[in-house]
């Protein structure tokens, strides 16, 4: 495997676990969320495997940015990749025989708390949104919902349904980098995926800087997302400055985002609805986005209750 500016030589080799390897008839499946990372990891599984064992898995989220879908699409178009996408959906219920309220991505209620199929139908969760407005919290570091019902458990569902094309030895690509932050520097390139022991994770552009990721799909004359631009980034930002940080190809609303990037987003027309649409369910449960600060505060510069959406919106466009 390629050595990288962060791998250094072991000093007690024989303590070492053994390092484990891409199985040679690997099955490469890329998570394409359409942010530079995970294109970036696509290009290099390309290059590590037969072309013919890789394909793309998008997991569809209503509050990334609009285009994402067809961004996808395009990207694996140009590259000749197969695109599958799934979208997680679930059904909100209140049990009938204990009250239980609960979640399932089943066709039929089932209450695990007493095992009554008997329930009411409460809402459908569909989006991050949707899943913010039933929980009546926001995500958070400790707590990020969004992450495992949207992303991880809808790619482990689409994984086993579809087990038979796979291959014997299927790896997940994903495309997370060690400099992003202090959680992922402590990521493998290689490990068995949680929930799913006969598949491995494999993070191809771990030891990444992010210059090289944007030089990298400048090489295959592939365009980065929209979003970094509509977030402040110039060509010179992507492909001439050696920095971390920066814009990310997330969801419009993230609570990871920090106050600038969340006020680029509410002054983008295609990404606004969904910054109101956020600041709606806010007011509705009360609970803000970050600790101590509203989406609606940060978006505007004004409290919840003052201030209508028509007025926020001028003081954003202002
Ligand atoms: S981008 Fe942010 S809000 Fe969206 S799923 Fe990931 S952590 Fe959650
Ligand atoms: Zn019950």
């Amino acid at each position: 495997m390629r050595q990288g500016p962060l791998e250094t030589l072991p000093l007690f080799p024989e303590f070492e676990k053994p390092r484990l390897e891409l199985p040679a008839d690997a099955t490469i499946i890329v998570s394409l969320s359409g942010g530079k990372d995970s294109v970036g990891s696509l290009l290099v599984a390309l290059e590590t495997v037969d072309p013919g064992k890789v394909s793309a898995h998008h997991q569809i989220i209503l509050e990334d940015w609009p285009g994402t879908v067809e961004y996808c699409q395009s990207v694996c178009d140009q590259l000749g990749v197969p695109l599958y996408m799934t979208q997680a959906i679930y059904t909100g219920y209140e049990c009938c025989q204990c009250g239980n309220h609960y979640l399932t991505s089943c066709l039929q209620p089932f209450c695990r708390k007493c095992s009554s199929r008997e329930a009411r139908f409460l809402m459908q969760v569909a989006s991050v949104l949707d899943l913010v407005r039933w929980r009546k919290k926001w995500p958070s570091l400790e707590v990020r919902f969004c992450t495992s019902y949207f992303k991880r458990d809808n790619y482990n569902r689409w994984a086993r349904a579809n087990r038979s094309l796979l291959g014997t030895h299927p790896v997940i690509a994903l495309g997370e980098r060690w400099r992003e932050s202090r959680g992922r520097a402590k990521l493998p390139v290689l490990r068995p995926r949680s929930g799913l022991e006969w598949m491995m994770e494999w993070r191809p552009v771990l030891e990444w800087r992010r210059i090289d990721v944007f030089r990298k799909m400048r090489d295959y004359g592939i365009e980065p997302h929209y979003c970094y631009k509509a977030q402040g980034m110039t060509d010179e930002d992507m492909y001439e400055c050696n920095v971390e940080g920066g814009p990310r190809m997330s969801c419009v609303i993230c609570f990871l985002k920090s106050e600038e990037q969340l006020r680029a987003s509410a002054k983008n027309e295609v990404a606004k609805p969904i910054i109101e649409r956020g600041i709606a369910i806010e007011r509705e449960i009360g609970h803000t986005l970050k600790k101590d600060q509203s989406l609606e505060r940060m978006v505007t510069g004004t409290q919840a209750h003052r201030s209508s959406w028509g007025e926020l919106q001028e003081r954003v466009q202002a």
